[in-house]
């Protein structure tokens, strides 16, 4: 099995802003972490920039309108009419660079989609995408442009039939939207249930319009769901949609803001219980493009990352922290678990309990029982 990395160092050097929850540190933090761990340089993996997306591949999804709007908004300064197209202050802040690093995420999905498509590799993983928010004509919910449905409308394009799944703690409102009356894309959305948390919708009843009814699928979560309840419920609705449906390549969502220490969310998975939901859907998917998505504790968010790349290429991971990467001054200090402190002596029994999830029927246990890398609990 061929796979693909795709990352820029180029995104961390934007910013939405001092007190916004989206961190672009995100990005390289994983990335350090990935490479401390030696996923950078597997055999089977490559590394791989994204190609830079023409605004003609962006426009169509978007409206020229909007990526006028989102164009004149690059230097930085709140165009007149920006909140119109839902860019202003709050969630979607207009801020220097931002038509820039739009172009660099859609470039970045847009590729995984291609590499995938060609054949080149089997698995792509885009962890700066899956900004599964974005509207044609309009930002929501820290989205300006929806990465995830350009690479679908790319994988399309070239004959494939696209399931989409989406595992961020929010509904893939923007994804679902696009496809709404598609017959030929499905998508699959397990969130936090609208009533509690943006963006509001996902419900059951959603299931499409037209030809596309019954390709829509959501499953809303109460808060404080945790792996021993999610995982069933995943295992219930999705593997028995993607065997009827018989994509030719899945496109996922990992957001990783479903973790019990997010700030944004109320759900209550654990890094553990995210790979074993990656494990299946890497299961499932005759290929896959695998983005990312929301993830705003720090400390997690690269950690869980880290897991899904290990796990798209079948490697485990130590629980502990590679020392590479606790040792390194880049390295935030709350990031490094007390028990794993700077200069300290690292007791690696000591991390290595029970696994954190309970035992599953036998659809969903690894071949191994070993926990890939062990959560950040506060
Ligand atoms: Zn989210």
């Amino acid at each position: 099995m061929k796979t693909a990395l795709v990352y820029s160092d180029k995104a961390d050097s934007f910013d939405y802003g001092r007190e916004h929850p989206l961190r672009m540190e995100r990005l390289p933090l994983t990335w350090r972490l990935m490479r401390a761990y030696g996923l950078t340089t597997l055999p089977n993996a490559r590394v791989v920039a994204p190609e830079p997306a023409a605004e003609t591949d962006i426009a169509r999804y978007h409206t020229r309108e909007y990526l006028d709007v989102l164009r004149r908004a690059d230097a930085g300064l709140d165009p007149a009419d920006g909140a119109i197209y839902g860019l202003g202050l709050g969630d979607n802040p207009v801020f220097r660079g931002l038509w820039e690093v739009a172009q660099l995420v859609a470039a970045g999905s847009l590729t995984a989609a291609d590499l995938v498509a060609s054949g080149a590799v089997d698995r792509a993983f885009h962890f700066a995408g899956g900004l599964h928010h974005a509207f044609p004509d309009r930002a929501s919910g820290f989205c300006y442009v929806n990465d995830a449905v350009l690479a679908i409308l790319r994988l399309r394009e070239r004959g494939l039939r696209v399931a989409y799944v989406d595992i961020d703690a929010h509904h893939g409102d923007g994804v679902q939207h696009a496809f709404y009356a598609d017959p030929n894309v499905m998508t699959i959305s397990t969130h936090e249930r609208g009533e509690r948390l943006f963006p509001g919708t996902g419900f059951v009843r959603e299931q499409g319009e037209g030809a596309g009814v019954g390709f829509s699928v959501n499953l809303p979560l109460e808060a404080y769901t945790d792996s021993a309840v999610y995982l069933p419920a995943f295992e219930a609705v999705v593997p028995p949609l993607i065997e009827r449906f018989k994509p030719d390549v899945i496109v996922a969502q990992l957001g990783v803001d479903a973790h019990r220490t997010d700030p944004l969310t109320h759900l209550a998975l654990d890094v553990q219980g995210f790979g074993r939901a990656v494990q299946r859907i890497a299961a499932l998917a005759p290929r896959l493009v695998a983005l990312g998505g929301g993830g705003y504790d720090l400390r997690n968010v690269p950690r869980m990352w880290t897991v899904a790349w290990a796990v798209l290429n079948g490697v485990e991971l130590a629980p502990t922290l590679p020392d590479a990467f606790a040792d390194d001054p880049h390295t935030p200090p709350a990031f490094v678990a007390p028990r794993q402190s700077r200069g300290a002596p690292r007791y690696r029994a000591a991390t290595i309990g029970a696994p954190t999830w309970p035992p599953h029927p036998p659809a969903f246990v690894a071949p191994r029982q070993k926990p890939w890398l062990l959560d950040f609990a506060r």
